[in-house]
């Protein structure tokens, strides 16, 4: 069978992979000059910068995991343990560990009664059924009963909880306001905790795409190729149109964003499924690098910083060279500031680097200017999935026409794993498994 993959990153990675497997001919379509999608590392001046992902999350992403033991890689992840600072609104701080929920619980913050309240809440939880897989969309919408996470967390874990453990939780991850959120990964984080550690391959999380590329021998492989159009053969097949060429397949994989496919097959899908397409919502999302080849707080007692309370415009800062010491050239150091979505819509990109500067500043303490600042700034950043998102978006698999599939992680919440699943998934889905 001949397959044109369209989008490179880990959900067309994944998806080329596993075609090339079952002996596809696989033509692979990716519109910039390197795999990854927003997981793609860029090189600049010593520094390897993310320019989305930051981490792969142990147990709780399984198909990821298998798939690094496939590609003999599973060993060459690094752990990260990172410290985390919980900053309060007064600037108190606390400190917990990112990979450790439980030492959320023991932050000086919570009292007896609070602590004793969220540890009924999550045994409630853990005897209570939920989904197996955090990142498969059919699994997640058997578990969202319409609520949003504020309220959920609000009445299962208490207020305090809320503030202190599921808003930096989720706002390091997501990084918009609760009440934009379902429940069902969160629960399932809940009920999986101890399956939680971080990982990062030792060139960035962008290193995985291009593991999977060296993994999937026989790959016609374009890179700086966007696809322009998909034409249906008359007879059966498709025609694709890309830097200049057409490619004649049997099958097509849609792993970019669900704009873009819904433009791309506007004329084959039905126009009902283009509508859930186009709709699938996104949030605004910015994070900026600061780069210094001298590292000003060499001794910082943290790696990460969190606010509790969405009151501030940034949701995470991280010192990068702690999570991936390959991100800097030796003795420097980078600081990811990752931005919450609703301040963004009132900010420009001078405006950012500015609060960036001075978020910094309050968390990690006074440095000289950096030798350069790296912004990303994504109109359409990460999928949301509010109440309802699962079910919509499964729903389009059964009406493609025969031949073509979706993959790509906005089926489930946003993560590799998400798109790896959902890529593993498309295919089998054309190879009629
Ligand atoms: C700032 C940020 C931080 C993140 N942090 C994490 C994290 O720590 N851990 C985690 O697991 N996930 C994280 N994510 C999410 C993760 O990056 C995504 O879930 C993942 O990249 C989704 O993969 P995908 O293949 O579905 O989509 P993408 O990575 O978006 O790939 C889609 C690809 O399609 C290509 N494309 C689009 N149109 C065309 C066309 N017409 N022709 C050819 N190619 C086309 C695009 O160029 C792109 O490369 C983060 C994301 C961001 C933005």
């Amino acid at each position: 069978m001949r397959v044109a993959v369209i989008g490179g990153g880990p959900a067309g990675c994944t998806a080329a992979y596993t075609l090339r497997k079952f002996g596809c001919d696989v033509h692979l379509f990716e519109r910039d000059n390197r795999i990854g999608g927003r997981t793609s590392q860029i090189r600049k001046e010593g520094f390897n910068l993310g320019t989305g992902a930051l981490f792969l999350m142990g147990g709780i992403y399984p198909r990821t995991n298998a798939i690094l033991k496939e590609l003999g890689h599973d060993k060459d992840v690094v752990p990260w343990k990172p410290t985390t600072h919980i900053v309060d609104w007064d600037r108190q701080r606390y400190t917990a560990r990112f990979d450790n929920v439980t030492s959320f619980i023991m932050m000086p913050v919570f009292n007896i009664f609070d602590r004793l309240k969220i540890v009924i809440a999550v045994v409630r939880q853990l005897i209570s059924p939920g989904p197996k897989s955090l990142f498969d969309g059919a699994e997640l919408a058997q578990y969202d009963h319409g609520e949003t996470l504020d309220i959920w967390s609000d009445r299962v874990l208490g207020k305090k909880a809320t503030n202190y453990l599921t808003l930096p939780y989720m706002g390091f991850l997501y990084a918009v306001p609760l009440a934009w959120q379902s429940t069902p990964l969160f629960q399932g984080v809940v009920q999986q905790f101890y399956k939680l550690s971080l990982q990062v391959p030792p060139e960035g999380v962008g290193q995985f795409s291009e593991w999977l590329i060296e993994g999937t021998p026989g790959l016609d492989l374009h890179l700086s190729c966007s696809v322009q159009a998909v034409h249906a053969r008359d007879g059966g097949g498709y025609m694709v149109d890309a830097g200049g060429k057409s490619y004649d397949v049997d099958g097509l994989v849609m792993a970019s964003e669900p704009g873009v496919a819904a433009d791309l097959l506007a004329n084959i899908i039905p126009q009902d499924s283009a509508v859930k397409l186009r709709n699938c919502r996104y949030s605004e999302y910015a994070h900026v690098q600061l780069c210094y080849k001298k590292n000003p707080w060499p001794n910082f007692p943290a790696s990460v910083a969190l606010p509790a309370t969405d009151l501030r415009n940034w949701g995470a800062c991280v010192l990068l060279s702690r999570r991936h010491p390959n991100s800097v050239p030796p003795g420097g150091e980078a600081v990811g500031v990752y931005f919450y979505t609703p301040p963004l819509e009132n900010m420009t990109d001078e405006d950012i680097k500015d609060e960036a500067l001075i978020a910094v500043t309050e968390v990690f303490g006074a440095a000289p200017e950096p030798d350069f600042i790296e912004i990303f700034h994504y109109k359409r950043g990460l999928s949301l999935s509010p109440p309802g998102h699962f079910t919509t978006l499964n729903s389009l698999h059964a009406e493609m026409p025969n031949g073509i599939v979706l993959a790509g992680d906005y089926f489930a919440h946003a993560g590799v794993e998400a798109a790896v699943l959902s890529g593993e998934r498309a295919a089998n889905r054309l190879l009629g498994k």
